[in-house]
């Protein structure tokens, strides 16, 4: 079933009879050539690709709930390529590039919006540091625009620019930066993926690894064994526990990370707009909610909940940068759980277990990764060779000292 504006049109006029479910329910397979553990947007969008680019026809994407319902479905859903360091820029702006066709390659609305981000500037240093970041990725092939205070006045006219705790100089933008709708991304790479004849098994806990001679031969699930002749692991904030399966430590800590929806407005923010002097991001849904964050909960948790502390923090990160947003409602906050790596950077490597392979630490970012983390997944899964943009991220860099710490604020996750 394939949609466009004409489908739309004749459904419209016959009843809407013709519709079809997106994906099949399959009963899982005794074996694949490729198992995916996890149906989030990452675990989906790997099966895509392997199965659009790499002809991978005999693969499975295990899911222990249902798809999109771990953090795929609870972010605030920015997406950007506004990083500084050569072993993560390139990488993101690939990620990019995949976000402005992916309507038209998965042949689904997944509302991408690209209506820019602003990184608020507060200091002379801070200014230095961004136009530096600016020039990195305009180094990398991405856009990057510096905004003098007065310009910046001109476009969101509420911000609270002097008399603030802290004063705004200026920002950094990005124009081609800005959102997408969660749940289409989800769907859109399941209804591809499935098209393609994945099976896409919902409700299959994987509760262990069988490997045998230092070999995976395939995973143990709430529904059997599935053999697998390789086997991916993107469980995001799981990722701890799941590799723990197969006797491995990873140098992530899983963290609780809340984001916040008000009610609806009328429209009032342009794009995305980060607050540089605390920690706090707002942008405003389609449906005129405000969609704001800030830090992670400091405590390591798989809880998909978070805490106080956090809230208050949050909200008056808010009431400092835009105290308008005091008179609006809150309606609903949620958190999700986030694998937080030592340097803040992804990985994406082979394991030490022959036909093992992981993707995960995606930390705060892993939303407008969706697109390359799958790509670059499953040329690793297809071919056992990194892609060129992800070569940096092994997991031997926190022996070798190569770690990628972008935020520049050492290995101390609650500073990230
Ligand atoms: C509140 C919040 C805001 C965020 N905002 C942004 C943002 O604005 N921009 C951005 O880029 N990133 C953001 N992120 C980060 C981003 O959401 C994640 O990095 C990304 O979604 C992780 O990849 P995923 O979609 O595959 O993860 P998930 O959707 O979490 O997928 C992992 C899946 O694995 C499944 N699983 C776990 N264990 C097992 C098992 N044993 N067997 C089978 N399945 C299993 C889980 O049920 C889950 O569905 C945010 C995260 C949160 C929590």
């Amino acid at each position: 079933m394939k949609f466009s504006g004409f489908k739309v049109v004749k459904e419209a006029l016959t009843g809407h009879k013709g519709w079809r479910p997106l994906w099949r329910n399959p009963d899982p397979k005794p074996a694949y050539d490729i198992v995916i553990v996890g149906g989030g947007g990452h675990g989906l969008a790997t099966a895509f690709y392997l199965a659009k680019t790499f002809g991978a026809l005999n693969v499975a994407v295990l899911e222990k709930g249902w798809i999109g319902s771990g953090n795929a479905g609870r972010n605030t859903t920015i997406i950007r390529s506004n990083y500084l360091l050569p072993g993560n820029q390139p990488f993101y702006e690939f990620s990019m590039k995949l976000w402005e066709t992916l309507e038209q390659d998965t042949n689904f609305n997944s509302m991408v919006s690209q209506r820019g981000i602003i990184n608020l500037i507060h200091t002379d240093g801070q200014r230095d540091a961004y136009r530096r970041r600016g020039n990195a990725m305009r180094l990398s092939g991405a856009d990057a625009r510096l905004l003098s205070r007065d310009e910046l006045k001109k476009m969101v006219p509420f911000l609270n620019c002097d008399n603030a705790r802290f004063p705004i100089k200026g920002g950094l933008m990005q124009p081609r930066a800005g959102t997408a709708r969660h749940d289409g991304v989800v769907w859109g790479y399941a209804r591809g993926a499935d098209m393609r004849g994945v099976d896409i098994i919902q409700n299959c806990e994987v509760t262990g690894f069988r490997i045998e001679d230092g070999r995976v031969l395939g995973v143990e699930t709430s529904k059997g064994f599935i053999g697998a002749k390789k086997v991916g692991v993107s469980v995001a904030g799981s990722s701890g526990r799941v590799m723990s399966m197969a006797g491995m430590r990873l140098p992530i800590e899983s963290h609780a990370l809340q984001a916040f929806v008000s009610e609806g407005l009328k429209p009032t923010i342009p794009g995305v707009i980060t607050f540089g002097a605390g920690h706090f991001y707002v942008s405003q849904s389609d449906k005129g909610g405000l969609v704001f964050g800030g830090d992670i909960d400091g405590y390591n948790s798989y809880a998909q909940r978070g805490n106080l502390p956090v809230v208050e923090d949050v909200l008056e990160g808010g009431m400092a940068l835009m105290p308008m947003i005091g008179r609006a409602r809150l309606l609903r906050s949620w958190g999700g759980l986030v694998d937080m790596s030592m340097d803040g950077s992804p990985i994406i490597d082979k394991t030490d277990i022959d036909g093992l392979y992981f993707n995960g630490a995606w930390c705060y970012g892993g939303f407008k990764a969706t697109p390359a983390a799958g790509y670059t997944f499953a040329h690793l899964l297809a071919t056992d060779r990194p892609h060129e943009t992800v070569t940096a991220f092994r997991f031997d860099r926190f022996n070798r000292g190569y770690v990628i710490d972008e935020k520049g604020v050492g290995a101390q996750p609650n500073l990230h």
